[in-house]
């Protein structure tokens, strides 16, 4: 009978320190604890990981939620047998993320359908795993983000995801060229962001092409892509398109 109040008596003040998820499996882990006469300090370690476990596992949940990141696109997922020009290991070594704790850049391309977005996407949530901060942008979503804080000075916007994001990914540049404002105002985020944070970039274009997707603007895109490659790693998808494959399959 003391027994079960002491427990009590612990799971309050577990919940008083804010332990949530220790204080729920206390009980059992006490009579587990008694029934297998395990160390002491054993029964302290599983309660203290049954905290550390939950509480990661939330934060991973709330950051992907957060990101923006299309769901189900992990590295898991990416069959590399079928994209043989993408090299695993080296996908692998970068998914370590340290590009994203030396804010460096990875910059994605490819023709259609090939995995560009499911590669960046799965960066991303390697990213969130590391504990980075991590926002998933279309180009469209980014410009139109952009374009409504156009007004606004750098300092009241520090705040803003795509600027505050440990790792910003853009997907899809070089479907639409830019006006020369959305070029300006894609140039303050690049700005901003070189050396404070890292950012992928997956294309369709070229970087010989950006001129031209950045409003035809040669001084802009040197500014743009000077910062952007300083510190870069390309990776090029030459396969086929993912998405045809079932369709080839079938014309066979
Ligand atoms: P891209 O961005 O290059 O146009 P996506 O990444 O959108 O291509 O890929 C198209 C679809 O095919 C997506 O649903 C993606 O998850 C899937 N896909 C592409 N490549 C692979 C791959 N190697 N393994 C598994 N799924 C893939
Ligand atoms: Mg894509």
């Amino acid at each position: 009978m003391t027994k079960r109040i002491e427990i009590d008596d612990i799971r309050q003040d577990m919940l008083s320190l804010g332990l949530h998820f220790a204080s729920e499996a206390l009980p059992e882990l006490v009579s587990e604890s008694a029934k297998t006469g395990a160390a002491p300090h054993l029964l302290l370690a599983n309660a203290l990981r049954v905290e550390v476990a939950n509480r990661e596992e939330r934060r991973i949940k709330t950051s992907l939620r957060l990101s923006g990141l299309p769901p189900g696109k992990t590295m898991g997922s990416f069959d590399f047998s079928f994209q043989p020009s993408v090299e695993r290991s080296r996908i692998e070594t970068l998914a370590t993320c340290t590009f994203v704790r030396q804010h460096e850049t990875i910059l994605i391309q490819g023709p259609p359908g090939t995995g560009k977005t499911h590669l960046a996407a799965a960066f991303g949530v390697k990213a969130v795993e590391h504990g980075f901060s991590v926002a998933f942008y279309t180009l469209e979503d980014l410009l139109h983000a952009v374009r409504k804080d156009a007004d606004r000075p750098l300092q009241r916007l520090r705040g803003v995801k795509y600027l505050k994001a440990g790792l910003l990914i853009i997907d899809e540049m070089g479907f639409q060229a830019l006006t020369r404002q959305e070029a300006g105002l894609f140039f303050r985020v690049v700005n901003y962001r070189y050396d404070r944070g890292s950012t992928i970039i997956t294309t369709n274009k070229s970087v010989k092409d950006w001129p031209e997707v950045l409003a035809g603007d040669e001084v802009m895109a040197t500014a743009i892509l000077d910062r952007l490659l300083h510190r870069c790693h390309v990776v090029n998808v030459t396969g086929r398109s993912y998405r045809l494959k079932d369709l080839e399959k079938r014309l066979q």
